[in-house]
């Protein structure tokens, strides 16, 4: 599954502990991951409720709201997302209260970075182990088969090129910055605007010059965005 294994994940983080917060961000946006993070359960809850994110990665003693409490407020709201539940306490107590709550998987602190990240793969390939298609308007891209379709003519991407337009799919309307695709598309290994520039050109070729309206938008100086046809 390569372009699963390149594609950053949107991880929302709540954890209390600023050097453990700060780890994880610092690893998983090393990793290509996008983080955002929230340092109490109320917080944490509201940023979850306005969805957004691939995974969660929720520490179990929070001030404000528990971490069991908000699982289950998160549950109750009816959202999906997976959710990996961090704690302290080694005991089969929390454990199974967290599983009882929603939590999709369970890691005790101390716990090694490289497996916190594997963790959240698998709990994201577990929950949606069919990832969904992305359409706007005309345009689909199916990142499980790397085909694009527009208005029923159907092109192979390379993984750069469906990387880009997965990310500009997700983001429609926004606009995707320069900076994000070139994390999102290239990873660790790093493109440069130059690069990006040249996939953007070869992308349009295949899904906006053989028909009547582009979809792909430059906005100059800050990056790219998809439009849905007037
Ligand atoms: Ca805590």
């Amino acid at each position: 599954m390569p372009i699963d294994a390149r594609v950053g994940l949107r991880v929302l983080v709540i954890e209390d502990q600023h050097d453990i917060a700060a780890n994880i961000w610092d690893f998983l946006e090393r990793r290509s991951h996008v983080v955002d993070h929230c340092a109490d359960g109320v917080s944490g809850l509201a940023r979850a409720l306005e969805g957004g994110f691939d995974v969660i990665v929720l520490d179990l003693g929070l001030p404000r709201l528990d971490g069991l409490d908000l699982c289950r407020q998160l549950r109750a709201a009816g959202h999906g997302v997976p959710v990996l539940m961090l704690t302290a306490r080694d005991t089969l107590g929390d454990k199974l209260r967290g599983f009882g709550e929603g939590a999709d998987d369970y890691m005790v602190k101390p716990f090694a970075m490289h497996e916190l990240e594997a963790r959240i793969r698998a709990v994201h390939r577990r929950v949606q182990p069919v990832r969904d298609t992305l359409v706007l308007g005309c345009l689909a891209y199916d990142p499980a088969t790397m085909l694009a379709t527009r208005e029923g003519r159907t092109v192979a991407l390379t993984r750069l090129q469906g990387n880009i337009l997965a990310t500009l799919l997700r983001d429609a309307p926004k606009v995707t910055p320069h900076p994000r695709l070139l994390q999102l598309a290239w990873g660790e290994d790093g493109g440069d605007i130059a690069a990006l520039h040249t996939q953007v050109y070869e992308l349009r070729a295949l899904i906006d010059r053989p028909f009547a309206h582009a979809m792909i938008q430059s906005v100059r100086g800050i990056g790219y965005r998809l439009v849905d046809l007037p």
